[in-house]
């Protein structure tokens, strides 16, 4: 049997009718934004593998970094023990987020980040005795999916099935100048029950690189601030230079209470969520009665391999060609966005740093199931391009080692498949 038949018979892909599904690619080697398949075809990664991969496959330094500390110690129970990687990312990480931010939670992924902020808010309301139990998000957000961070997402054709099962939230519209004040009386209507607020910060990834200002973003959580509801940012795509700024955090002047961060930690190298908090936070779990103690953890909870890819993943992102590459991209996202803009084809151009999105006008509205998108899918395919339309919502979110050369390839093809269309 060859690797798509083997491949068939055993495993089970994530977000797939495997019913329908056209076999799965075997991709046996990667190398910067290149993935090559068993038959020796090339692809640009142009959505850097689910927008994880900052610095390109394979990066030598973070393997590097990651067969020495193999070689030193691979993981270690993380209660009762601690270890270098881990304090130094802590150390690292908390220099470059708002100053708020104090305290580091490890995890494994961009759900359970999403899990461990929430469950901190809400023990952080009941360890003080408070009755709040109350959720506040965006409709259309996407926080992952497990069960917790499905139900702050919005209710959609993923939801669907667990429906009954999902906590209650409130869900409220992005902000904008003209509702804002709408916005903060629906949220005054439930008075002192909201615990929390959880975004994307400016951009709704999953939901089609929605976009929204970060000054209407300042405005509704100064409201939150003022009214005791705390603040969970959910960075997990946006973190780590995706926007063209470290953090989406540093386009707003309010801070944020707790920030999610998975995707990009590692470069794309290891799975690894994070969750940080204020130290207002964290001190109201300090107690003599045990049970004000969070109790949360997974087995792999700051897996040295997994910290010791984000260190060098960090180093490798701060560096003066990666933040020059992250400005080129962006000025190179611009200047074809205009492009984009005069094409008869395409409507709502609009890009936020590296990742620029776009809609193919088409006469059914916006759709998940959008044929056109796998349409779309198997041409760029064909033409040695990833990437992976959601419906008629096209976007580039690259790695940021793509060179001008590489971009201008895929800005061709672009053109060339929407001239066809
Ligand atoms: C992808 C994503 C998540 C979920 O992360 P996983 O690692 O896929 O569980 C959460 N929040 C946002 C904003 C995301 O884009």
């Amino acid at each position: 049997m060859n690797l798509q038949e083997r491949d068939r018979a055993v495993n089970w892909h994530p977000y797939t009718q495997m019913k329908t599904a056209d076999d799965a690619i075997p991709i046996v080697k990667g190398k910067g934004v290149y993935l090559f398949d068993d038959k020796g075809n090339k692809y640009i990664d142009a959505v850097s593998s689910w927008w994880v991969t900052l610095h390109g496959h394979a990066h030598p330094y973070i393997a590097q970094r990651v067969s020495e500390q193999l070689n030193t110690l691979e993981q270690v129970i993380f209660a009762g023990f601690t270890h270098e990687p881990a304090i130094q990312l802590s150390e690292n990480l908390l220099k470059l987020l708002p100053q708020n931010q104090q305290k580091v939670f490890y995890s494994d992924n961009g759900s359970t980040a999403v899990e461990v902020a929430l469950k901190i808010c809400i023990q952080h309301a009941y360890n003080q005795g408070k009755e709040k139990t109350k959720i506040l998000a965006f409709k259309n957000a996407y926080h992952g999916d497990t069960f917790g961070a499905m139900s702050v997402s919005g209710r959609s054709v993923w939801t669907k099935p667990f429906g009954e099962m999902l906590f209650e939230v409130i869900f409220i519209d992005t902000p904008t100048s003209e509702n804002i004040e709408d916005l903060k009386a629906q949220i005054s209507a439930y008075q002192d029950e909201v615990v929390c607020f959880i975004y994307e910060p400016l951009i709704q990834g999953a939901a089609g690189m929605l976009m929204y200002n970060a000054e209407d973003l300042d405005n509704l959580m100064k409201f939150c601030r003022a009214n005791g509801i705390l603040m969970i940012q959910d960075e997990v795509f946006t973190g780590f230079g995706r926007t063209g700024k470290l953090f989406a955090a540093n386009y707003l002047s309010e801070k944020p209470d707790i920030m999610c961060f998975s995707k990009g930690l590692t470069g794309g190298t290891m799975p690894m969520g994070i969750t940080t908090s204020t130290n207002e936070i964290f001190e109201a779990f300090l107690s003599d009665d045990k049970y004000k103690t969070l109790f949360h953890g997974h087995s792999f909870t700051a897996n040295p391999l997994a910290c010791t890819a984000a260190l060098a993943s960090m180093e490798l992102l701060l560096n003066d060609e990666t933040q020059k590459n992250i400005q080129r991209i962006s000025e190179q996202h611009f200047h074809f966005l205009n492009i984009l803009k005069e094409h008869s084809k395409v409507e709502n151009v609009r890009q936020t740093g590296t990742i620029l999105a776009w809609e193919i006008k088409n006469d059914h509205k916006t759709s998940y199931f959008n044929e056109i998108g796998k349409k779309l899918y198997d041409e760029f395919l064909s033409r040695g391009i990833v990437m992976r339309p959601l419906g008629n919502v096209m976007y580039l979110v690259p790695p940021y080692c793509i060179s001008s050369d590489e971009l201008n390839f895929i800005y061709e093809n672009i053109l060339e498949v929407l001239n066809c269309l």
